[in-house]
């Protein structure tokens, strides 16, 4: 099975092959809203044992009308709340935000494939 991802309507394609190497850019360094509707509130909150009261206290803000992931700060950078630097990997994987799963294919990057290819090296052109 091919690595590579496309999607129609994009300019560019995604190598997953590039994770295992990356460290995690798309969920660490500057800082950034990562949003959950509320069924990812509810689903979230199932998957950690907690109720959606206290997984909202404990790990999320508002912005605006929107709920978003607390970051942490590592050094100089932050990193999502949910982010494992001990297996590189997310945490919360399983229920990860749809923000979280449709990276890199963001409408916000149609136009701007330069700027996604500095955070994700996994992006190629198509
Ligand atoms: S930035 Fe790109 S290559 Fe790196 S983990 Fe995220 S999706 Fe994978
Ligand atoms: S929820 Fe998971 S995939 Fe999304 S930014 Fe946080 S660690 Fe990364």
């Amino acid at each position: 099975m091919s690595n590579i991802i496309k999607k129609e309507g994009f300019g560019y394609s995604f190598d997953a092959r590039a994770c295992s190497a990356c460290q995690a850019k798309c969920c660490t360094g500057e800082s950034g809203y990562i949003y959950v509707n509320a069924a990812e509130i509810e689903s979230i909150s199932d998957f950690l044992g907690l109720s959606v009261n206290d997984f909202t206290q404990n790990y999320l803000f508002k912005n605006g009308y929107k709920y978003s992931i607390k970051e942490r700060k590592f050094n100089d950078s932050h990193e999502c709340a949910f982010y494992d630097r001990t297996s590189n990997g997310c945490a919360i994987y399983e229920v990860r935000p749809t923000q979280c799963r449709t990276f890199p294919f963001w409408d916000y990057f149609k136009t701007r494939v330069d700027e996604l290819k500095l955070e994700c090296p996994g992006v190629v052109d198509v």
